[in-house]
């Protein structure tokens, strides 16, 4: 018989789970016993065991309050076990030595209910469940000694009659004892099933946090360059150039917002299989964020010929509480493809709230619409329809997956409606919560690169080729620039100025972006100083990372590659935010 994979204390749970059992089917036993045996022998009977039960509780209470019970306790919880199965025993051989035909099938019975009993045990330890089966099997043996005693009916001898009962009561221990060895074969194959379960399970996570980290790096080890290339090709269309370089100039820039989308869908997509991505809850406005993701497009859409309208009906207008980030993301990437899959007529976003208040956004397009057979899997990760189209028009296949998973996470979902040649009807439906039915819609100002006198900004930042796009946006921004190439010197730097604002690279040598924001933040309160506004400008750009940069004191984040309007906005945001200049007077003291 295979050995037992579970640890024998096991056992104990089984003795606690039978306590409320035992008393009364030993008690309703007793009564069995008076009647065939009489008064005498039933109350001693009792007597014995609930004696000895009474022993076993307080036997088993005090091995489960050892800290390790070892071997020898699981012997004596073997002998006590096989003491009282005998005990209890003493009841059917009592009845078998009655001779009645019932009563022996009544002590014959309790044998085998006892011997069955002893399954459960067995199949955790040996020792214990071989003890209770002994018991058992001697007691059987017995029984049907003691019962051949008796006159007997019928042609054959005694001694064959008795040989024959014998047999048959070790054939049944037999049996007892293969289901044993079956259901300890069965345990420790489930056991083993579910180790490699959990074993299998632990290396999916870890191979899900190898993939996580490695998306990280090369994230950032992308963004990195990706700067450079994209930065520089803004830097440039703000100088002079002929009509062909401008026109090369915007090829190497759509070629690098291109890559730079694939890299943000990727890394969504990762962060949404990692449980990372984090769905916001604030105050936005319908109005602006829709007409954020349709304008978007609105130069495309001409360019192609293309109607693009954005309908808001008057009653779905206003304020929602809920993530905008995440709601212009999934309308975009509707909006992009529409206008991508139409070659002529319209494409009409309308918004409306439901009976049930839900906010739905239909985005409805005269493209070559999709066959039924192929909706379902236009959801899937990497899927697109048509080889051809995606060779013109480029594109990853995973943007209408990673808006069904972003809708899913806002509770919401996304339908589509459409036919060959008769466009497509993509709508999204979020349960929102409403705030205010007319939204102070802030005015959307394009922003005019750093207005006033020019701002004393230093700068950190390691790589070479982040400097000179940095030197080049912000000097042509007329912006007062020093830069330094890592975080011990901004800290020096910042220690010697007085700025505007300081932009931060994270990822820096000797000190990193996060331990010098740290350190000016630490002297600035120990020196009462005013708080220079830091911005992190980084490719660091994963949730938990910017989360961590603004824990250190950083008071926004600007991720690379760069685009120059999110920068100025984020300065002047952080400038304006900051305190008045006559506060610096502490700065002098
Ligand atoms: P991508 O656009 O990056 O290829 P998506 O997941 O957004 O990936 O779309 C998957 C595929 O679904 C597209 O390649 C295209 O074949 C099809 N598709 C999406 N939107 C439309 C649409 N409005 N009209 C026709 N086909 C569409």
């Amino acid at each position: 018989m295979a050995k037992p994979v579970r640890p024998w204390t096991d056992v104990l749970a089984y003795r606690q789970r039978d306590r409320r059992i035992i008393l009364p089917l030993t008690v309703l036993a007793a009564g069995a016993a008076w009647a065939f045996l009489g008064p005498a022998f039933a109350l001693a009977w009792l007597a014995a065991n609930l004696a000895v039960v009474g022993c076993g509780v307080a036997l088993c209470d005090w091995i489960a309050r050892r800290p390790a019970p070892g071997d020898r306790l699981e012997s004596a919880l073997a002998l006590y076990t096989f003491i009282h199965t005998v005990a209890y025993c003493a009841l059917p051989i009592g009845l078998a030595d009655d001779g009645t035909k019932t009563a022996v099938i009544a002590g014959m019975s309790v044998i085998g209910g006892v011997a069955m009993s002893s399954l459960d045990e067995l199949a955790i330890s040996r020792r214990i469940g071989g003890a209770a089966l002994g018991a058992a099997l001697l007691c059987g043996l017995v029984g049907a000694l003691i019962a051949g005693q008796h006159p007997a009916h019928g042609p054959a001898p005694a001694w064959l009659k008795t040989g024959l009962a014998l047999s048959g009561v070790l054939a049944f221990f037999g049996y007892v004892y293969q289901a044993a060895a079956k259901r300890i074969g069965a345990d420790n194959r489930m056991a083993e099933a579910l180790a490699v379960a959990r074993r299998k399970e632990h290396e999916a996570a870890e191979a899900n946090a190898a993939k996580t980290t490695f998306l990280a790096t090369m994230s950032h080890e992308i963004r990195t360059p990706l700067n450079g290339v994209l930065g520089m090709a803004q830097a440039m269309a703000a100088g002079e150039l002929s009509d062909e370089q401008r026109q090369r100039l915007s090829v190497i820039r759509q070629a690098g917002q291109s890559l730079t989308a694939v890299l943000n869908d990727v890394l969504d997509l990762s962060k949404i299989e990692a449980g990372l991505m984090q769905i916001e809850a604030t105050p936005f406005d319908l109005g602006e964020t829709l007409q954020a993701a349709v304008s978007a497009f609105a130069q495309l859409a001409e360019h192609k010929g293309l109607t693009l309208n954005l309908q808001i009906e008057p009653e779905a207008l206003g304020q929602y509480r809920g993530d905008p980030t995440r709601l212009r993301q999934v309308a975009h990437n509707l909006v992009s493809n529409a206008v991508k899959f139409t070659a002529e007529g319209a494409v009409e976003v309308t918004a409306w709230t439901g009976a049930d208040g839900w906010l739905s956004v239909a985005v409805a397009d005269s493209g070559p619409g999709i066959a039924d057979d192929q909706r379902d899997k236009l959801f899937d990760k990497f899927v697109q329809l048509d080889a051809s189209t995606t060779r013109r028009h480029g594109g990853s296949g995973l943007g209408l997956a990673i808006c069904r998973e972003l809708l899913a996470l806002m509770g919401g979902r996304i339908a589509l409606e459409s036919a060959p040649g008769r466009g497509s009807t993509f709508t999204l439906s979020l349960p929102l919560e409403r705030l205010a039915a007319t939204g102070a819609a802030a005015a959307v100002a394009e922003t005019a690169p750093l207005a006033g006198p020019p701002l004393r900004i230093l700068a950190a930042e390691d790589n070479e080729a982040n400097r000179l796009v940095l030197a080049a946006l912000l000097g042509h921004a007329g912006a007062d620039l020093t830069i330094v190439t890592n975080g011990a010197e901004a800290v020096d730097a910042w220690a010697a100025g007085d700025w505007d604002v300081v932009l931060m690279d994270v990822q820096m040598p000797v000190m990193d972006g996060v331990a010098a924001v740290q350190e000016i933040r630490r002297r600035e309160a120990a020196e009462a100083r005013r708080p220079t506004p830091v911005i992190a400008l980084t490719a660091n750009a994963m949730t938990h990372q910017v989360a961590e940069m603004r824990a250190a004191g950083m008071d926004d984040h600007v991720g690379k590659p760069i685009d120059i309007v999110r920068l100025f906005a984020a300065i002047e945001a952080a400038v304006a935010r900051a305190p008045a200049a006559e506060d610096a007077s502490l700065r002098a003291g």
